[in-house]
């Protein structure tokens, strides 16, 4: 994806954020074949973030902002399942697309606060034995799905 495409594939965000976007190279870089979604921080606004789903073969992605201050406990990162402390999960909103988004409506969900669910739920993966192997499938799998039905209710 190049950068342009990424700005296009960024269904709620303003023109402002459109533009001052900035994609890291592993983002451009990125090879989707082996990927089920990106998602990264703005490297240069805190708190900022950004994740791209494939949504039927087409690249849909969305602004995140973090609320500040995490819960003071370990919290479930609703994403990819992994358990984290308090500072390394973050409430993440997102304005909804188009009119409901002008309206003020967003949708809100914990997630990693480094938005890393993609590697997290790879890691936390237990080493080879085989019948193991389904589990950590059905994680992996599972973490697709609360991604794109996340991206699929800023679009809705
Ligand atoms: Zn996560």
């Amino acid at each position: 994806m190049t950068e342009d495409q990424v700005r296009a594939a960024l269904v709620n965000a303003s023109p402002d954020e459109r533009e001052r976007l900035s994609v890291p190279l592993a983002v451009v870089l990125a090879d989707w074949d082996h990927l089920d979604f990106v998602a990264w921080p703005d490297p240069e606004t805190r708190g900022r973030g950004y994740v791209i789903v494939e949504r039927e073969g087409v690249p849909t992605g969305v602004v995140l902002r973090a609320a500040s201050g995490g819960p003071s406990r370990a919290a479930l990162c609703n994403i990819c399942h992994t358990m984290q402390p308090g500072n390394q999960v973050a409430l993440f909103t997102a304005r909804r697309a188009g009119a409901a988004g002008e309206r003020g409506d967003s949708v809100g969900t914990y997630m990693c606060a480094d938005l890393g669910c993609h590697e997290n739920v790879r890691l936390a993966a237990p080493l080879a034995p085989s019948e193991m192997r389904a589990s950590v499938d059905r994680r992996i799998d599972g973490t697709r799905h609360r991604v794109e039905a996340f991206v699929e209710s800023v679009v809705a």
